[in-house]
C-alpha cells in the first residue's frame, strides 16, 4: 500500500478548515491506492486520461466523483460525457462546442471549469484572461451554452520556488473569478469553483481564495 494516509489527514484538515474540496489525483495509480482513499471515505479523484479514467471508471465503486483534469481532445468529450462528475480544463471555444454537443445528446448539462493561463510558462494549456472573460459572457449574458455548466475556474502556477510568484498568479485567478462571479444574481449561482493549487503549492492556493485542490503526488507518492 503505498497511500500516505498521514498525509491524507493533515491536508483533509487544512482543506475542511478552508472549506475547500480535496482531489486525489490518481492518474498512473493503481485501483488498490483509489480503494484505499475510497474505504475511509474519500470520494473525489482527479485522472488526466480518458482510456484509464475509462477503465477506473468500471472497475471502481459508482459512487467516486470523478473529476477530469487534463488536457481533453474534444473527440474524446464523449467517452466521459456520461458520468464525468467535473472537466477541469476547458481550455478554448472549440472545447465548449463540443462538450455543448455532448450535453445536448444526453440532454443534461456538462460541470466544467474554465482553465485560465496565469503561468509563466508557454506550455500550459488554457483561456488567456480576456478570452475567459468572453467566454463567461457567452454563458452568463448569451446563454450560448444551455447544456454546459459553468461551474467555476481552474489554473495552475509557474512550477518556480518563489512563492510571492505562485502567490501573484493565485491572486490574479481569484480575482478574475470574483469578477465573473458578479456577473450573475447570487441566488442562481452555481459559479462557485475555484480550482488551483496542487502537492508544490496547496496552502499558497487555499490561502488564496482556492475552494478545490488536487493534490496526487502527496497522498500516492511520486509518479514515473
Ligand atoms: C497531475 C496533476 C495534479 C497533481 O499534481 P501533484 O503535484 O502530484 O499534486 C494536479 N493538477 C493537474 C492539472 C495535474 O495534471
Amino acid at each position: 500500500m503505498s497511500i500516505n494516509t498521514e498525509a491524507y489527514h493533515s491536508i483533509k484538515e487544512k482543506t475542511d478548515a478552508a472549506k475547500a474540496l480535496l482531489v486525489a489525483v490518481s492518474k498512473t495509480k493503481p485501483n488498490e491506492d483509489i480503494f484505499t482513499l475510497y474505504e475511509m471515505g474519500h470520494r473525489d479523484f482527479g485522472e488526466n486520461y480518458v482510456q484509464e479514467l475509462l477503465k477506473k471508471q468500471l472497475e471502481l465503486p459508482s459512487d467516486i466523483r470523478w473529476h477530469f483534469i487534463g488536457h481533453l481532445q474534444t473527440n474524446k468529450v464523449k467517452q466521459i460525457a456520461p458520468f464525468v462528475h467535473l472537466i477541469h480544463g476547458v481550455d478554448s471555444f472549440r472545447m465548449l462546442d463540443a462538450i455543448e454537443k455532448e450535453g445536448k445528446k444526453l440532454n443534461k448539462k456538462i460541470n466544467c471549469l474554465i482553465q485560465v493561463h496565469i503561468a509563466e510558462e508557454e506550455t500550459k494549456f488554457g483561456f488567456d484572461i480576456t478570452e475567459a472573460r468572453e467566454a463567461a459572457t457567452h454563458f452568463f449574458i448569451e446563454i450560448k451554452y444551455p447544456h454546459v455548466n459553468l461551474c467555476g475556474l481552474m489554473g495552475m502556477a509557474s512550477f518556480t520556488e518563489d512563492a510571492e510568484v505562485i502567490k501573484n498568479e493565485f491572486a490574479i485567478l481569484k480575482s478574475l473569478f470574483d469578477e465573473i462571479k458578479a456577473m450573475k444574481d447570487a441566488d442562481t449561482n452555481s459559479f462557485t469553483t475555484l480550482s488551483m493549487g496542487m502537492s508544490a503549492d496547496y496552502p499558497i492556493a487555499l490561502e488564496n481564495g482556492s475552494t478545490l485542490v488536487r493534490i496526487g503526488s502527496m497522498l500516492f507518492g511520486a509518479r514515473n
